[in-house]
């Protein structure tokens, strides 16, 4: 552990900190008036931070740390790598070890006609590139005209202009001029929130439809790309019903559409498989992937893409590519956590124990009072904050204000679960044991009661008006 000793005091770390650091999706009022949390070092599942306390990480830092905190593993590939060669690029006929070896470790992962990666930094660069990829197959396939992208409301693909304007967050939308020109969005599969009167089964067939019905709004011809997570995470932790993706990959093979699994989150074993278009049964053209790839320890991200995608860019020149695309330290701690990930049988183990034991635990707390519904699909769940669970009402207040109030109530007890508006979410690390399963769902309960009595007290726990 970390000698605090060594630290400054934490109300200096905190005055620096707001003077100083501009924070991503951070209200700054808030940030000044409290102060942000220093988090000082991590083991596990397990967060240290300037004050002595342990806090429990429910959601492997930003859903990334796969692996758990601490691997001693990959701080060797990583310094290991840096003696031997920092940095060189991939631009322009030349490469190295590290690349290559994770170009084909990720081909052999992915599913049988994925078998090319173009690398970048993160998710969001990797959307970036996936924009700029499918557009310039259908050029080189003598189609220019078919540019647009499909996406869907409260997806989240990234905080770039391209990749943020892929996504269909309308907060970000609202700030510094996105969307870019020919992406358009559908309505989402959140049965619990916008289902209405119809079976989820039935919901998920409408839900799907929609990208049938905007493919002939728009033009088949004109229609590059739909791209979707597997399982939404960023917007909620959204579990499509059951009918929803088979009748996707029916709409998208109909009408000669390239399918982009945003694998960014599902990605490496998060769903109980390698990828979540396994879990969910899709056959993807291109997966975005970062995050887990290297469970956080470096920042690393890509697309793979299909042999097909290959041979037609493969033709021609891709005007395309980041300073860091395949940065060799990366690629060689990614490397190591994917070994890790195998040879320890982390993946097999969250599909045949962990993620049904999380599963079970997590779905107790269905019998809260303030909860409707848990959703869970392998390692990562939500529960959605209800006044009525009979008829799935919100809040009467400002959707999110409920879903504070109980973040702010696990903080105080020591555990990372977000918020997404009304939705708790939980992403732990995939090595998670039971008894941390156990204190989740503890804590998880002691901040739900809290949450409530405070909800109760403000005179919150009523139904908005219909
Ligand atoms: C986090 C995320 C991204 C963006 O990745 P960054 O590394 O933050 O740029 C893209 N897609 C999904 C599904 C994500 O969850």
């Amino acid at each position: 552990m970390t000698a605090l000793t060594n630290l400054p005091p934490t109300a200096e770390l905190q005055r620096l900190d707001a003077a100083h650091h501009l924070h991503p999706f951070t209200h700054g009022a808030g940030l000044r008036d409290k102060g942000v949390r220093v988090i000082t070092s991590a083991d596990g599942v397990w967060l240290t931070d300037s004050e002595g306390n342990r806090i429990l990480d429910a959601m492997a830092g930003l859903w990334c740390v796969n692996i758990g905190y601490g691997r001693q593993e990959l701080v060797e590939a990583a310094a290991a790598q840096m003696a031997e060669l920092p940095f060189y690029n991939t631009f322009f006929q030349t490469s190295h070890v590290p690349a290559i070896k994770l170009a084909e470790r990720l081909a052999q992962l992915a599913p049988d006609h994925l078998n090319h990666v173009f690398f970048a930094s993160s998710g969001s660069e990797a959307n970036d590139t996936n924009i700029r990829l499918v557009r310039t197959y259908w050029e080189m396939k003598g189609q220019p005209q078919k540019k647009a992208i499909i996406s869907r409301w409260n997806a989240y693909h990234g905080s770039s202009v391209g990749s943020g304007s892929l996504g269909g967050m309308k907060g970000m939308h609202a700030q510094g001029g996105m969307p870019i020109p020919d992406i358009h969005h559908i309505d989402q599969p959140d049965w619990w929130s916008e289902g209405g009167d119809m079976t989820p089964e039935d919901f998920g067939r409408a839900r799907a439809k929609l990208l049938e019905d905007k493919i002939l709004e728009i033009g088949a011809d004109n229609v590059a790309a739909f791209i979707a997570e597997p399982v939404q995470g960023a917007g909620g932790v959204i579990v499509p019903p059951e009918t929803y993706w088979p009748e996707v990959q029916k709409i998208v093979d109909k009408y000669g559409i390239l399918l982009i699994a945003d694998e960014v989150i599902c990605g490496f074993g998060r769903t109980g498989n390698w990828f979540g278009s396994e879990t969910v049964g899709i056959r993807p053209d291109i997966m975005t992937v970062a995050k887990g790839m290297s469970s956080g320890y470096q920042p690393i991200g890509g697309s793979i893409v299909s042999d097909e995608i290959a041979d037609v860019i493969g033709g021609g020149e891709f005007n395309h590519g980041y300073t860091y695309s395949g940065h060799p330290v990366a690629c060689a701690v990614a490397l190591e956590n994917l070994r890790l990930l195998d040879e320890e049988g982390i993946v097999d183990r969250v599909r045949d124990h962990t993620a049904p034991y999380l599963k079970q635990k997590f779905e107790s707390l269905t019998d809260h009072p303030m909860v409707g519904e848990a959703k869970i699909v392998g390692m990562m769940g939500s529960i959605a904050l209800t006044p009525h669970k009979e008829s799935r009402a919100a809040f009467k207040a400002d959707a999110g204000t409920v879903g504070l109030i109980c973040r702010e109530r696990c903080f105080a007890n020591n555990l990372v679960m977000r918020h997404v508006g009304d939705r708790m979410i939980v992403s732990p690390s995939l090595t998670i044991s039971d008894d941390e399963i156990d204190t989740l769902i503890e804590r998880a309960r002691t901040s739900l009661d809290e949450a409530m009595a405070e909800v109760e007290k403000q005179g919150l726990m009523e139904p908005a008006e219909a």
